[in-house]
């Protein structure tokens, strides 16, 4: 606590503006421009309309990206009363997209959001087609030929009561989150790409590749993992050596192909409910979506070998698709062949040591990418928004948000550094590269009925509770 307090303290009492984007020394700000807050016009198009919220929210908050995370937590803010603009480099909300599959905990949060979001998240998503697996996450396979039947292994369930199966298309469910986001409170074509502190006056500058500028009270980075804002925080911070996405040694191929072909490709029996198909550093993940009339695909190939291509996608040929997974029944090589033959690099943010920075703060892949093996990193991104919508509904002046970042930063980073390092523990187990497990499908299962407990079970309005009172003690001792 001595160490937020003194942080608090120290951003409180600096003088003027500090630019966030250049790495400093140890846990200071760097202050680089002479211009004050008032000097700083707002060169953006007409200024957006203000949400309800705004003749009563003492703050403005800027939230970069109109990603899961940026859009949950506008409705968050919404719900309590916090002014907000969102701005988005993208030139419209984004389409694209494969599925994504939601644990109880990331619905709870949706609905202690918005009991509306939840029960609109109900008309998109789609659980197993068999009625009976309700409560079954995946069923755990070979990826070999035959599917381990040689084996005598036959697919086995893991999930748990408290577990419902649902999947969505992201493209609908990113439909239902700005449906409940007012048009007037979203600028796209913003690209961020500096953002200045005025910490005594309250005050952030946000600067656009459109040459145009914004002000608001706060920036909160919901800018994913390749995001602007991670620099912005970890820089000054004192940690720019975490700034950089890390390689996860692993690609993936997406695709989402119609079940009927799906059915027909893998087999009736082997598509419809979720599996899991695990093997020698591959595993493959087919799932139901789109109310169970599409079937999607993640088949991960992990390497040792380092990621060298200039970008995180890279067009390989058909016949180098076949080639990674050689040693995977031909019925799942068929299904991989409906993808696009194009390797997504797969990154994450194995060590993010702090989630804020004066009047800048990160939600959702831009603090924790992660990788995927845990279907976790959305739900992530829900549970944050849950959290600092909240905490940010408790404030009353622009000087007590270090102390709301700061309470934020302690309930969500442990938990969410938690989830980045156990799915890519999950990732080498998947692939039978963890010594413990090696190719033992059943010990495997059990560590899947085990591993997710902590995720699922997740008690948030304990969180809630705590970082309301986190947040009352921190500003109170400031
Ligand atoms: C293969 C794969 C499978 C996955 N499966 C699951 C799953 O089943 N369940 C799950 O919970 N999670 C899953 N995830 C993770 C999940 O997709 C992400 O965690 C989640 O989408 C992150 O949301 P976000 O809003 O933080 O970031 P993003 O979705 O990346 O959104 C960031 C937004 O910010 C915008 N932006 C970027 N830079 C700027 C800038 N400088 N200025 C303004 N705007 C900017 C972008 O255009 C974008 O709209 C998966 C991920 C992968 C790769």
């Amino acid at each position: 606590m001595g160490v937020v307090l003194s942080r608090l303290r120290r951003f409180l009492g600096r003088s003027g503006p500090a630019k966030t984007s250049a790495p400093a020394q140890p846990h200071t700000a760097s202050a680089k421009s002479t211009e004050s807050a008032e000097s700083v016009q707002s060169t953006a198009s007409p200024p957006p309309t203000v949400p309800p919220a705004a003749g009563r929210s003492p703050i403005h908050i800027a939230i970069v990206g109109s990603g899961i995370g940026g859009l949950s937590l506008a409705v968050g803010c919404l719900r309590n009363n916090v002014s907000f603009t969102i701005y988005e480099s993208a030139l419209k909300y984004s389409v694209i997209g494969a599925g994504v599959g939601l644990g109880p905990n990331a619905l709870r949060a949706m609905a202690l959001i918005s009991p509306e979001l939840r029960a609109l998240y109900d008309t998109i998503s789609s659980g197993n087609l068999s009625q009976e697996k309700l409560h079954v996450a995946m069923e755990a396979m070979y990826a070999e030929p035959g599917f381990g039947e040689k084996r005598g292994w036959t697919p086995q369930p893991f999930g748990a009561p408290c577990y419902e199966r649902t999947s969505a298309h992201r493209a609908d469910l990113l439909d239902i989150l700005t449906s409940q986001v007012p048009k007037n409170t979203v600028q796209f074509n913003k690209r961020v790409t500096d953002i200045t502190q005025f910490p005594n006056e309250g005050c952030v500058k946000l600067s656009f590749a459109d040459g145009t500028t914004a002000k608001a009270t706060a920036v909160i980075g919901c800018d994913g993992v390749k995001g602007a804002s991670r620099a912005m925080v970890l820089g000054p911070a004192g940690f720019p050596e975490e700034i950089a996405p890390v390689f996860a040694g692993k690609y993936a191929y997406r695709s989402i192909v119609p079940m009927a072909k799906a059915q027909e490709v893998l087999g009736a029996e082997y598509a419809g409910d979720a599996k899991c198909f695990n093997g020698t550093n591959v595993n493959i993940m087919t799932y139901p979506i789109s109310s169970g009339t599409e079937c999607n695909i993640v088949a991960c190939m992990f390497t040792d070998k380092p990621w060298t291509h200039a970008t995180w996608t890279h067009r390989v040929t058909e016949d180098e698709v076949r080639a990674d997974f050689a040693d995977v029944d031909d019925r799942l090589v068929a299904l991989i062949s409906c993808a696009e033959p194009v390797q997504w690099a797969l990154h994450h943010h194995i060590k993010t040591s702090i989630y804020y920075h004066g009047l800048v703060c990160l939600l959702g892949d831009s603090a924790h990418a992660t990788t995927p093996h845990q279907a976790s990193g959305a739900g992530m991104s829900i549970e944050d928004a849950l959290i600092l919508s909240h905490v940010l509904g408790a404030v009353q002046d622009w000087r007590e948000l270090p102390a709301a970042f700061a309470a934020y930063d302690e309930v969500r980073r442990p938990r969410a550094q938690k989830i980045v390092r156990t799915s890519q523990e999950l990732g080498a187990i998947y692939a039978c590269r963890d010594p413990r497990y090696g190719d033992d499908m059943g010990k495997i299962v059990k560590n899947l009925n085990d591993r997710f407990l902590w995720i699922w079970e997740h008690n948030l309005e304990a969180d809630m509770a705590t970082v309301r009172r986190r947040f009352q003690e921190m500003h109170k001792g400031c």
